[in-house]
């Protein structure tokens, strides 16, 4: 896995503050990129190919992780949260986070939690919501808070260390979801810079995908594509028990093949399915209970042919998460094959097949 991907995880960058992901991305997509194309919402992607007389293909991550922001700070000098993206109130109890001013200051802080002395006898309270915690920087009030440079919407992200699991084989850290989407989209882009591919390629990152797949909408009616390929992470069950639809590490990609907001088109399921089975690629059916940028791509003009090559990945929306390289090869393969194969023919054939 190139130094890109632990890279990425480690900006702060919550649904609308992805501006420092967008430099990083920037930066890494210029020296080869045809064109550039951002959007006013914030999206970036780079084009190769891009004179192609082929289909239109976009492979898109998504750069905002979940977050929070600022909304106020109470008389004691505690800072109060809003959700950006959706998370529990109990998984977030004690946990490292921090509050980052525009420049990427740190203002450290620990989300407050009472002991169990403090609750022992005592009836059962209810959880709390995310909005409910408290993040105490340890100011002693509102304005030694302000003094320590606390401002209302400011965002706040969890804080960890990228961690390689004693096998080797496991990556732990927060921003997987989606991190991994834009640093595969560049991965595949520079795969194929200086190739001969049957397809205009369009590679990066969208915003604000986990405050309602926003950034999505004006990306893709910007980029105008055939075949829009969301790359993103999904939560597997397999450390819950779990079955045979909802995630496993080391099965292989996902097919999204169902949810709330997108049927897999059937002409593209088909065709990913063949393929991986041509290259001996490893794959799982999912259903999921949530969507991808995939979902909101397809709606958009005359409508667009989509797909998500999904990453099988433990506890996201939390702290942090868990991947497995053998999954990540997948993908990579995956959209490799991909890419390889769209011409204009084949996406007029997976047209045919609604
Ligand atoms: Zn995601």
């Amino acid at each position: 896995m190139k130094r890109m991907y632990k890279e990425l995880l480690e900006i702060p960058g919550a649904p609308s503050y992805e501006s420092h992901v967008k430099k990083y991305l920037k930066d890494v997509l210029e020296p080869f990129a045809e064109e550039i194309v951002e959007d006013r919402l914030g999206s970036i992607f780079a084009g190769i190919n891009t004179r192609s007389k082929g289909p239109r293909v976009v492979i898109a991550g998504h750069m905002d992780e979940v977050g929070a922001m600022v909304t106020g700070i109470t008389k004691e000098g505690l800072v109060k949260m809003k959700a950006l993206g959706g998370m529990k109130g109990d998984v977030f109890l004690s946990q490292h986070m921090v509050i980052y001013t525009d420049d990427l200051e740190e203002i450290p802080g620990v989300t407050a939690s009472k002991p169990p002395h403090l609750t022992r006898g005592k009836k059962e309270e209810k959880p709390l919501t995310f909005d409910e915690l408290r993040l105490d920087i340890g100011a002693e009030s509102k304005e030694h808070a302000e003094e320590l440079g606390v401002k209302l919407g400011q965002q706040i992200i969890p804080k960890n260390n990228f961690t390689v699991t004693a096998d080797g084989k496991k990556f732990i850290s927060k921003a997987w979801d989606d991190r991994f989407g834009c640093a595969m989209a560049v991965d595949i882009l520079e795969e194929f810079k200086d190739e001969d591919i049957p397809c205009a390629l369009y590679g990066g990152g969208t915003v604000q995908e986990e405050a309602g797949l926003r950034g999505a909408k004006t990306a893709t009616y910007t980029l105008d594509p055939d075949i829009f390929i969301a790359v993103d992470c999904s939560p597997c069950q397999d450390s819950f028990g779990g079955d045979e639809i909802s995630g496993k590490l080391n099965e292989g990609f996902l097919v999204r093949f169902h949810d709330p907001n997108q049927i897999m088109h059937r002409g593209m399921k088909r065709h990913i399915e063949e393929l991986a089975a041509k290259h001996n690629i490893k794959y799982q059916h999912y259903h999921s209970k949530g969507g991808t940028d995939a979902a909101r791509a397809q709606l958009s003009r005359r409508g667009v042919l989509v797909a998500t090559i999904g990453m099988p990945a433990r506890y996201i929306h939390s702290t942090t998460s868990m991947i497995h390289q053998n999954d990540y090869e997948a993908v990579r393969a995956m959209l490799k094959e991909l890419v390889k194969t769209l011409d204009s023919d084949t996406v007029a054939e997976i047209k045919k097949n609604v």
